[in-house]
Parts: structure tokens; C-alpha cells; sequence
């Protein structure tokens, strides 16, 4: 495409208010970065206060520091950032265990920030966008691991496939409101957390192999698959499970 046929998109958030967890590191940073480029007002939510200092200083975005594994911290955090026009439920964690030394709290501190703090955000913000009889939009940071086994991913997957089947109920409820809610599903993406579960040469050389376009996925294109699904353009797309993952479920 040549460059006169380009779509300029700096303003195609302008005037929308979009929270998104987990913004202080990986995918959430990225989309943090690309929403702010293209206009939105970014509403910050994540653990680490320097990281959300940092990003404060680079977007002027609002910001609350919270453990979204605490239920009422993390709905009073989602009051707190009202209004929102479009929310990204990123925040998640990996805490890799076989599953005969699976242990009960780290399966439920997983299964807690990664599905239920997309639940209790995910409610303050519904109620909030029906109140307003705007509409909006939700996307849900899920994975593949939603439909794969991955050995030392117990929690992981249960979360995500927790995750994307409230991600179908939430669209099947809140589209009368004019409310979609969809998920992306990356493969491995090259952020911190990545780094922790495939950083070793040989475990990274066999996922690869199980990628027909034979490469990891960058954070900034889970960011554009996020910003598709908040933006207008999908405007018709409600309730679906979007792999980002290079083919790796095609296989
Ligand atoms: P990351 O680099 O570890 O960043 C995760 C962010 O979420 C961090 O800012 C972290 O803050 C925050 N967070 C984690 N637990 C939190 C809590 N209890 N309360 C508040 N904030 C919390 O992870 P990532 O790779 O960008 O992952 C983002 C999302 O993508 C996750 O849902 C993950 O499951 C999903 N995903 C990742 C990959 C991958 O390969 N990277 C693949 C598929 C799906 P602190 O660092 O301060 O704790």
C-alpha cells in the first residue's frame, strides 16, 4: 500500500477514557503506549508504582497502583478510575508448577488475578458504560494456553480458559447494551513474563517449531490486535477468542 493510502489513526481514540491492568510492564505497556499514540486518555492500573511512575512521565496517563489478587482493593481501584469507555483486562501472572506439586494457593492466586479481577473490573466498568448509555468496549488478555496444555501450566491454562468463557457470557449479556467483549490469545510474546516461562534456548526452540510463521510474537502486535478489537472497525465483532499466535493453533 502506498504511503498516500495510509490510515491515519492519532485521533482514533481521542476522547475515550480506556483502562488497562497490568499497564506497568509488557503487552499492557505497549498497548498503554499505542492507545495514548492514538489519542486515548489512559487509565493505568498495575502493581509496581515505579513502573506506573515511569509511564506516567512517557503519556501523562492517570494511574493506581493496586494487587488486583485482592478482590475489594481491585473494585475499589475500578471504582476509583470511572468513567471508562473501553477497558483492557491485561494483568496476569505465571507461576509454573508440574501438576502432582500444584499447590491450592498458588492455583487460586492464579485463577484470582487472572480471571477474577477481569470479573470485578470488568462488572464496575459494564455498570459504569450502562449507566452512561454510551456503549463500549472490553478486551480480555487471555492465550492459547486456553485450548493447549503446556507442561508446568496448570493455573495458567485453567485461568485462561476461565478467562475466555467469561468472555463469551460477558459478550452474550452486555451486548444489549451496546457493550462488546471479545479476547486476544498471543503465543509467546517477548515481555517479562515470556522471558520467565521460555527463556531457556531449548524449551524456546520448541515452541518455535509448533509456530508455522516460525517466530515469537512482539508485544506491540498484541497491542494493534487489542486496539482492533476496542476500535470502531470491529464494530460487529462480539464474543470471539482472537488468536495472535503466527498459526500455532492452525496446526
Ligand atoms: P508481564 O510482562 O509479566 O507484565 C504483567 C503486568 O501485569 C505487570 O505490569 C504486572 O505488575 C501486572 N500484574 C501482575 N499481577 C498483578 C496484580 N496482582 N495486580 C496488579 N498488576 C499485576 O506479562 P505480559 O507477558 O505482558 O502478560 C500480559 C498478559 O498477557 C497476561 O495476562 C498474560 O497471561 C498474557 N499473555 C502473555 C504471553 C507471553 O508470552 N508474554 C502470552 C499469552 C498471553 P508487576 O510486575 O508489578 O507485578
Amino acid at each position: 500500500m502506498s504511503s498516500t493510502n495510509a490510515v491515519d489513526r492519532s485521533n482514533e481514540f481521542t476522547g475515550k477514557r480506556v483502562l488497562i491492568t497490568g499497564a506497568g510492564k509488557g503487552i499492557g505497556r505497549s498497548t498503554a503506549l499505542l492507545l495514548a499514540e492514538r489519542g486515548a486518555q489512559v487509565i493505568a492500573l498495575s502493581r509496581s508504582a515505579a513502573d506506573l511512575r515511569a509511564l506516567e512521565r512517557e503519556i501523562g496517563c492517570e494511574t493506581h497502583a493496586v494487587d488486583l489478587g485482592d478482590a475489594t482493593a481491585a473494585r475499589a481501584a475500578a471504582v476509583a478510575a470511572q468513567p471508562v469507555d473501553l477497558l483492557v483486562n491485561n494483568a496476569g501472572i505465571a507461576r509454573l508448577q508440574a501438576f502432582l506439586d500444584l499447590d491450592v494457593e498458588a492455583f487460586d492466586e492464579t485463577i484470582a488475578v487472572n480471571a477474577r479481577a477481569a470479573m470485578v473490573v470488568g462488572q464496575v466498568c459494564a455498570r459504569g458504560m450502562i449507566e452512561r448509555g454510551a456503549g463500549g468496549a472490553i478486551v480480555n488478555v487471555s492465550s492459547i494456553s486456553a485450548q493447549i496444555g503446556f507442561p508446568l501450566h496448570a493455573a495458567y491454562c485453567a485461568s485462561k480458559a476461565a478467562l475466555d468463557a467469561l468472555t463469551r457470557v460477558m459478550a452474550v449479556e452486555l451486548g444489549e447494551h451496546g457493550i462488546r467483549v471479545n479476547s486476544v490469545n498471543p503465543t509467546v510474546t517477548l515481555t517479562p513474563m515470556a522471558e520467565k516461562a521460555w527463556g531457556e534456548p531449548a524449551k524456546a526452540a520448541q515452541m518455535l517449531s509448533r509456530i508455522p510463521l516460525n517466530r515469537f510474537v512482539q508485544p506491540g502486535e498484541v497491542a494493534q490486535a487489542i486496539a482492533y478489537l476496542l476500535g470502531d472497525e470491529s464494530r460487529m465483532i462480539n464474543g470471539v477468542s482472537l488468536a495472535v499466535d503466527g498459526g500455532f493453533l492452525a496446526r
